[in-house]
């Protein structure tokens, strides 16, 4: 942030015919050379700059309003304050002075406008005046709004998109015209109240924004990023500032006038308070939080006092380039009223705002991390696409894609093997059971003299007793007995044996089976919960 004097100049309209002739005489003198000015026989005041009668719309606009323009299309916020009594020439100054093609540069961005009155502490919107004023029966009207910067911010006021030049000035004379139009049965219309015209400006060109980056001190890669910026030049042509007695007022336009000069009094206190800080710390004064200057130091600038100056906050004091447009008659009839004007406009002089180029920091960052999450996003919606074409997945963090149809094989395939190993492991445990039963058999016969017919033995189960069967084994003496009754038990044994090898087999098969089935059956859910 820059330091940057509040400008003020002075304007002096030419004596009007009617003061012609009536005599009236121009009291108001410029010194040659100087921006310095002589009122009465020998008070001397000094402003930034000082238009004398001849002086052209166009060298005023060259001189002090161009360079204020030139801020505003730099992204610097940028405030014209028309002040002076009813009839020195505002409106004159304001109202057709509005030429901004003559220097303006290439522009690359968007523009909008808006048309603000404010007439008896209410806001008028002069670009939609169908819309209720704030203070009007049940009427939501336009309001005045403190954002989270300390920002002043406008809520229910239109802003027309305006394509170029030729859009902008059609929006000020259709709110001039509304501005007449609303209140006919008044003399003074436009010098009953305070309008405030604001051109918008959003850019995004790299190229201005390069050439800020060496005014601004911003990093020229943080521009990269596609911030923007966005400023705003506000047009203000304020009441009359003659005094309610001078007017002849009673009534309603009393009661406005009183309404006027306490919007001009707190604006008044509030440039007082302003420059005289500024006056006795020059260079001392500092932004509050979010750079609003409510409060400088120890002193109390009274803001809040009136909407207007709650309107003119970021203008006097804040972030804006602001140029105070002081406009007087030159006849000697209304010299108290100029030399009031011109003691007003000289006290803003020392009045300093601290301006920056508004980047819009948040949107940009916002705006990058919202791209990030997109593109995740996206990516992730991609594999999902892809997974679901495929029908694959992956089970227990492994490689193993399976899909859904050598899912269902796989599964077909093993429970079929299951099923033969279990009917397998149900035969071996039959002929076991036979086997043992057989060798009870023979036991028994060897200790008194069985009788068990030879044939019931199966034939694999003891191939050298099938040999010894029949009649022969009948006859036998006792060594035979006694060699058969040893090939017995080692039969026996070894059946055991083998029992015991194939019930460690088969337990071991259906395990390993059922812990293949429970995977394959797993990833069947996966794969139908993915399907479906
Ligand atoms: P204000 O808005 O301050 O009440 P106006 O702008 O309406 O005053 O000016 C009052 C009258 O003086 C208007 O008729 C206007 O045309 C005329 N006037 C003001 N300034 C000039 C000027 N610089 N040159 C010629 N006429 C002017
Ligand atoms: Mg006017």
């Amino acid at each position: 942030m820059t330091s940057s004097s509040v400008r003020v100049a002075l304007r002096i309209r030419p004596l009007s015919p009617q003061e012609h002739a009536s005599g009236e005489t121009e009291c108001v003198t410029q010194l040659p050379g100087v921006p310095q000015i002589v009122i009465g026989a020998d008070r001397a005041f000094t402003f930034d700059y000082v238009f004398s009668p001849e002086v052209s719309q166009e060298q005023i606009y060259d001189d002090s309003i161009a360079p204020l323009v030139d801020q505003f299309l730099q992204g610097y916020n940028a405030t014209i304050l028309a002040y002076g009594q009813t009839g020195s020439g505002k409106t004159f100054s304001m109202g057709t002075g509005l030429t901004i093609s003559a220097t303006q540069p290439e522009l690359q961005g968007s523009l909008d406008v808006s048309f603000l009155e404010l007439y008896n502490e209410d806001l008028v919107d002069l670009l939609n005046p169908r819309s209720p004023s704030a203070g009007s029966s049940g009427g939501r009207g336009p309001t005045i709004r403190e954002d989270s910067r300390g920002n002043m911010v406008l809520v229910g006021v239109e802003r027309k998109v305006a394509a170029g030049e030729d859009d902008i000035i059609t929006y000020l004379h259709q709110g001039a015209l509304s501005r007449t139009t609303a209140s006919t049965d008044m003399n003074h219309t436009s010098s009953r109240s305070h309008a405030i015209f604001t051109i918008y400006l959003t850019q995004q060109d790299r190229r201005s924004s390069l050439m800020l980056s060496n005014a601004s001190g911003v990093e020229a890669s943080e521009l990269d990023s596609g911030m923007s910026i966005v400023s705003k030049i506000h047009f203000v042509d304020l009441a009359g500032s003659e005094r309610i007695k001078r007017t002849g007022a009673a009534g309603d336009r009393a009661r406005e006038g009183i309404s006027i000069n306490a919007g001009l009094l707190a604006l008044g206190n509030v440039i007082s308070a302003l420059g005289s800080m500024t006056a006795a710390a020059p260079g001392a004064a500092s932004l509050g939080p979010g750079g609003h200057p409510a409060r400088r130091g120890t002193m109390h600038v009274p803001y809040r006092d009136s909407k207007l100056t709650r309107l003119l906050q970021d203008s006097l004091g804040g972030n804006s380039q602001t140029l105070m447009l002081a406009c007087i008659s030159p006849s000697d009839r209304n010299s108290p009223e100029s030399l009031n004007t011109i003691r007003y406009a000289n006290r803003a002089r020392n009045i300093r705002n601290k301006v920056a180029v508004n980047f819009d920091k948040n949107s940009s960052v916002e705006l990058s991390m919202l791209k990030t999450e997109v593109a995740r996003l996206r990516g992730e919606l991609s594999k999902l696409k892809l997974q679901r074409r495929q029908s694959t997945l992956t089970l227990n963090g492994a490689d193993c894609d399976v899909s859904l149809s050598v899912a269902v094989r796989k599964n077909a395939d093993l429970t079929q093997r299951l099923e033969h190993a279990l009917r397998r492991a149900a035969e071996l445990e039959h002929e076991r059971n036979l086997l043992r039963i057989r060798v009870a058999e023979l036991g028994g016969s060897n200790a008194s003299t069985p009788n068990i017919p030879p044939a019931s033995l199966p034939d694999f189960a003891a191939p050298t007793a099938s040999d010894d069967s029949g009649p022969r084994s009948n006859d036998g003496g006792g060594g035979d007995v006694m060699s058969q009754s040893n090939v017995l038990s080692t039969m026996d044994r070894e059946l055991s044996e083998q029992a015991e090898r194939h019930e460690h087999q088969i337990d071991s098969v259906r395990r390993h089976f059922m812990s293949r089935l429970e995977l394959v059956q797993e990833s069947l859910l996966v794969v139908q919960k993915e399907r479906d």
